[in-house]
């Protein structure tokens, strides 16, 4: 109990009356893409382990012998202590994976773009010009918000859009800078990243791409979709606590632009190194990915065969083209029926509300993950058809 207790009981009832409150449930995490849920057995189709590496045995030894050997914690921030061996080293293995010249760990990519963001915006002549895709992640936001930068939004993956709002911003002064995502995370669509490359480069803008949800599963070797034109998207930032298996964040790009952050970055600056058993993780995550072609086109048979089945159930699946499939329901208590009934079949997938998306466009958010079996997928389709609202 605390005095101020009736401040948060009052913001939680405003949510409860909004159908908006959330709570945690608990959750035990199994092998082959299944959870166990209040004492259940469920197939998973909630999580950004892509490619199951999770529970995969190399990452987990690697782990645990990187922990024995550095111990459990790195004890100060990098420039305050000195950094290890290690952190060195996996980020060189990174960038030469990505085609980068460098790149620099985070605990995060909430924390990184959060701090990356006012760090980049205060290099070079002000004021910073950004333009933004209307659906980028929340941290990308908190970063312009904490740099007091309003963004100039253009439409989701509408590069035509974004050409006319940088022309008509044509001869204001400041520097420009393009944020986007490679793979967007409640719609699964990609950019068409050849096209964005060349707008940055005709403007001059600074182009900032998070690959979060692609980094492990899209590009040449599962290195994102920026490896494909390296040296071309400025900066890359990509967590390794999706599809590569663990945890902490990156950002790749050019030795200058990552001394600058080494040195004007807060979220770096001012906390701790990532400890060694994450960094040994990442580390045997960073030699099994490139390899994995082969989970990564079972993964893309998996995606095509539920889009199909959700498309011949007359269920929109927007432009979804990744493992990231939306099964559009529309109104906020469907879509929550929906995820009841899935589970009540042993299916566990997200419903996902405004504000999170647009009105009238409330779905379940279906990740599939290469640990998943076409069984899986099949059990999917006809639950869903069995268990969606009437159309
Ligand atoms: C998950 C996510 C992040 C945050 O990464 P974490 O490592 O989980 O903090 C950033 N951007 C996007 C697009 C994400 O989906």
């Amino acid at each position: 109990m605390s005095r101020f207790d009736a401040d948060f009981e009052e913001a939680l009832g405003r949510a409860a009356a909004a159908n908006r409150r959330r709570v945690l449930r608990p959750i035990e995490p199994l092998d082959r893409g299944r959870v166990r849920l209040d004492g259940r057995e469920l197939i998973d189709f909630s999580s950004n382990d892509y490619l199951g590496l999770s529970r995969h045995p190399a990452l987990i030894e690697r782990s645990r012998e990187w922990a024995s050997r550095w111990g459990a914690g790195a004890g100060a921030s990098r420039l305050v202590r000195g950094t290890f061996e290690a952190h060195a080293d996996v980020e060189a293995k990174l960038a030469a994976l990505k085609g980068a010249q460098a790149s620099l760990l985070f605990a995060s990519g909430w924390q990184a773009n959060a701090s990356v963001l006012p760090a980049l915006f205060a290099a070079g002549e002000p004021p910073a010009l950004v333009f933004a895709d209307r659906l980028v992640h929340a941290s990308l936001h908190h970063g312009c918000q904490a740099a007091g930068v309003r963004q100039i939004r253009f439409r989701h993956n509408d590069l035509d859009h974004l050409e006319r709002l940088l022309t008509e911003r044509e001869g204001e002064p400041g520097r420009r800078f393009i944020l986007t995502e490679s793979v967007f995370s409640m719609d699964g669509d990609q950019v068409d990243l050849e096209r964005l490359t060349a707008i940055a480069e005709r403007w001059d803008a600074f182009l900032y791409l998070d690959e979060a949800h692609a980094t492990g599963v899209m590009g040449p070797r599962g290195m994102g979709l920026s490896a494909a034109v390296p040296g071309r998207v400025d900066l890359a930032m990509g967590t390794f606590s999706k599809a590569m298996g663990s945890f902490g964040a990156y950002v790749a790009g050019s030795r200058a632009l990552i001394d600058y952050l080494i040195n004007a970055c807060s979220g770096f600056v001012f906390t701790t190194a990532p400890p060694p058993a994450v960094l040994g993780a990442i580390d045997a995550a960073l030699d099994l990915v490139p390899g994995m072609d082969a989970e990564r086109a079972h993964l893309r048979r998996l995606s095509g065969r539920l889009r199909a089945g959700l498309a011949e159930a007359g269920i929109d699946t927007l432009a979804s083209a990744t493992q990231i499939v939306p099964a559009v329901v529309g109104e906020e208590a469907g879509a929550l029926e929906a995820a009841r009934r899935l589970e009540a079949g042993g299916l566990l997938a997200v419903a996902i509300r405004p504000p999170t998306v647009p009105k009238g466009s409330s779905r379940l958010r279906i990740a599939l993950s290469a640990a998943h079996a076409e069984a899986d997928v099949e059990q999917l389709i006809a639950a869903a058809r069995a268990a969606w609202p009437a159309r």
